[in-house]
């Protein structure tokens, strides 16, 4: 395949098993790595997680697979235990070698589970994607 293609946000959806709002959360974020990085191909990126190892949080992986196209069989994405519950995403294009780093708002987390609580799992990833990128992310090079 030539040039660079990431999967559709319901073809994420789709991969992931349902539109959550952590699933949408990861998808956006490499959706703007690609935006910023402009990789050429599937093996340009690298990706970095820092993230508590449990679910939900990790749902956004697999958003970050699909748009960003680090994958875990390409082994250009690595996960790294966040214990005081920071959640971060670097990213580096390897020909470039431009890096990227963004991290989660804190109250994104807690928003994001009232907005689950009202509804649902659907609806809070409708939430996240309605967002500007910039009330999700703080953005730094
Ligand atoms: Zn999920």
């Amino acid at each position: 395949m030539q040039g660079f293609h990431g999967l559709s946000l319901s073809e994420a959806a789709a991969f992931h098993g349902h539109k959550g709002p952590w699933l949408v959360l990861g998808y956006r974020v490499g959706l703007r790595a690609v935006e910023v990085l402009k990789p050429e191909t599937e093996h340009d990126l690298n990706c970095l997680v820092k993230t508590p190892l449990k679910t939900p949080y990790t749902c956004a992986i697999d958003g970050v697979q699909a748009s960003a196209r680090c994958t875990l069989g390409k082994l250009n994405i690595k996960l790294e235990r966040s214990d005081v519950g920071e959640i971060k995403y670097i990213f580096t294009n390897n020909k470039t070698r431009e890096k990227i780093g963004f991290k989660l708002k804190p109250e994104i987390k807690r928003r994001i589970k009232e907005i689950l609580t009202m509804k649902g799992l659907e609806g809070a990833g409708e939430w996240v994607a309605a967002q500007p990128f910039h009330v999700l992310f703080e953005e730094k090079p």
